[in-house]
């Protein structure tokens, strides 16, 4: 009997949402702003509406995996579910990220963003990661893309598409959707996703945040990246990144999963990082 109340929690009204402009555009469908009325006390509160276009039996469970996953999720750096419709049209309930990706972000945002503002959205994104970890989770699709900006000062892990709780040390993937640019080489020679996996894209990551939104290895076809990084090619320095930074990214991008040091050492090396940048 006491099997569904985090069922019944998130299950919100239609009438209590007023939709509005579109924000983006998702894997299913539009990402709508929206405001939500909360029924007790009747505070407005801004959301990200998500629906679903095609929304058949099997994309509808897929478009729910997403949300079931981040019910289960409490972190300052990762976007709230706030709750679900689950009659059609399918609805998921958002916090709202008003500034949209990390990505257009630092393009857009290009000369006015100094390094201790970078470092400290790799500092956040780290410690959604870090906390994910501790919870058994990969998250297997780490990217600016799936960072969403709060306001200049916040950042959250807005995208659960692909994670997966993990009870093995890795989870064979499919092949379709894969970031091969982002992925350890265990990930891309073998479907091997862990917790060092998720480190190596961490880094890479980093390294878009540091370029100010450049493309990793834009200068390469998916599929020479693999020789590549066997022949220890890596991703080189981004021009105003501190060398400290580049060392660290490097340590993350070790062959050998067991090398790459862990997201709660990446989380202390970064706050000191982020002091560093404050005081010049
Ligand atoms: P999907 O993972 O289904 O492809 P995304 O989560 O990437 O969809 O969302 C698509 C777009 O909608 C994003 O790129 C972003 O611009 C916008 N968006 C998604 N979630 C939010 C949010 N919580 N706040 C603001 N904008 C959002």
């Amino acid at each position: 009997p006491d099997e569904k109340p985090a069922v019944i929690k998130y299950n919100i009204s239609r009438d209590d949402i007023i939709i509005g402009r579109i924000l983006g555009e998702g894997f299913f469908g539009e990402v709508h702003e929206g405001v939500y009325k909360k029924r007790t006390g009747g505070e407005k509160i801004s959301v990200a509406v998500k629906t679903c276009k095609d929304c058949s039996m099997d994309v509808k469970e897929k478009f729910m995996s997403e949300a079931v996953t981040m019910k289960n999720l409490d972190h300052p750096h990762i976007v709230k579910l706030i709750g679900i419709i689950e009659e059609d049209p399918v609805w998921i309930v958002m916090e709202i990220c008003r500034h949209g990706e990390l990505g257009k972000y630092l393009v857009q945002n290009q000369p006015n963003l100094p390094n201790v503002t970078l470092v400290l959205y790799a500092m956040q994104i780290c410690k959604a990661l870090a906390y994910l970890e501790g919870l058994h989770m990969v998250h297997r699709d780490i990217a600016v893309r799936n960072v969403l900006v709060a306001s200049p000062e916040c950042v959250k892990l807005g995208d659960f598409g692909l994670s997966r709780y993990i009870e093995e040390e890795y989870y064979k993937a499919s092949l379709s959707r894969l970031p091969i640019k982002w992925m350890a080489p265990e990930s891309i020679n073998f479907r091997r996703f862990s917790s060092a996996s998720d480190v190596w894209m961490f880094a890479v990551c980093m390294w878009e945040i540091m370029s100010r939104g450049q493309q990793p290895f834009f200068w390469l076809e998916n599929k020479a990246v693999i020789n590549h990084l066997e022949q220890g090619v890596r991703l080189p320095k981004p021009e105003e990144c501190p060398p400290t930074l580049y060392t660290l990214m490097c340590r993350c991008w070790a062959y050998d999963p067991q090398e790459r040091p862990k997201f709660t050492e990446l989380v202390c090396i970064l706050s000191d990082a982020q002091k560093m940048e404050k005081e010049q």
